[in-house]
C-alpha cells in the first residue's frame, strides 16, 4: 500500500568513528535525579520512586559532527526559556523488568543533551497538578551531541558536567551526584514500560538551572564527551 504522505524517517544520532547512524525511538527523561537541584526547585530528594516523563522523538536537534553550533529557536508561550545540562545515554538493547546489570549490558553510549523547558509553564502545571508535557515536549527541546560508542570510549567515570552560558559559568555537577545512576535508571524505566533499542534516556541536570534569551549561546561539557555549543535565535 502507498502512503497518503510520506512517513516519517526517524531522527537519527551521529556515531563518531562510524559511517551508520543511530535512529532515535523514544526519548526518555528522569527529573530530580541531582540532590542540590531538587532543593533548588523546592524538592525533596529521595529514592523512593524515580520522576521519569518523555519527549518525543520530533523534538531532537541531533548534532552532525561534534564542532556542529546547533541553532534552536526560541519557543512560543513561554518568557522563562530554562536549560539543564544533562548526560544522555542511549540504548542499543532493551527488555523489560532487567536487573542494573541486565539494564547496564544494554548501554551502547553516551552524548550531551540539553533538557530544554518552558519554566513558567512547567511550574503553572505542577501548581494546577496538571501533565507537565507541554513544558517539556516541544518542538527542539532536546538538543543532543554526538553519540561515543562506549567501546571507543569506556565508561565515562565521575566526569564534570557543567555548562556555560555566554562564557559564564552556570551549571557545574558530577555524574557521581546522581541520585539513580544509568544502570539503575534503564532497570527502573524498564518495569515500567519496555525498553528497546534506539531508546535515549536524559539523566537529569545538575544544579544552577535557569533562562536564556534569543542570541545566547551555550556551552555544555561533560568530561571525555568533549563540548556541546546550542544557540538560541
Ligand atoms: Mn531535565
Amino acid at each position: 500500500m502507498a502512503y497518503l504522505f510520506p512517513p516519517r524517517q526517524p531522527p537519527c544520532l551521529t556515531i563518531v568513528g562510524s559511517d551508520v547512524l543511530f535512529p532515535v525511538r523514544k526519548i526518555f527523561c528522569i527529573g530530580l535525579n541531582y540532590a542540590e537541584h531538587t532543593h533548588e526547585v523546592g524538592m525533596v530528594s529521595d529514592r523512593g520512586r524515580p520522576l521519569f516523563f518523555q519527549k518525543s522523538p520530533e523534538a531532537l536537534v541531533p548534532q552532525q559532527n561534534a564542532e556542529e553550533v546547533l541553532t534552536i529557536t526560541y519557543p512560543p508561550a513561554t518568557k522563562d526559556y530554562h536549560y539543564e545540562a544533562e548526560l544522555v545515554v542511549v540504548l542499543h538493547k532493551g527488555g523489560r523488568n532487567l536487573t542494573p546489570d541486565q539494564a547496564d549490558e544494554c548501554i551502547f553510549g553516551y552524548a550531551i543533551g540539553l533538557d530544554m523547558t518552558r519554566r513558567d509553564l512547567q511550574n503553572l502545571y505542577r501548581e494546577k497538578s496538571w501533565p507537565w508535557d507541554m513544558a517539556k515536549n516541544f518542538d527542539e527541546s532536546a538538543p543532543v551531541g554526538v553519540l561515543y560508542p562506549r567501546s571507543i570510549l569506556g565508561n565515562l567515570g565521575n566526569a564534570e558536567v557543567t555548562l556555560d552560558v555566554n562564557g559564564t559559568r552556570q551549571q557545574t555537577g558530577c555524574l557521581d551526584q546522581m541520585v539513580w545512576s544509568s544502570s539503575e535508571m534503564v532497570s527502573e524505566i524498564s518495569k515500567l514500560v519496555k525498553v528497546s533499542p534506539g531508546d535515549i534516556i536524559f539523566t537529569g541536570t545538575p544544579s544552577g538551572i535557569g533562562p536564556v534569551q534569543r542570541g545566547d549561546l551555550m556551552e555544555v561539557s561533560i568530561g571525555k564527551l568533549g563540548k556541546m555549543r546550542v544557540s538560541i535565535k
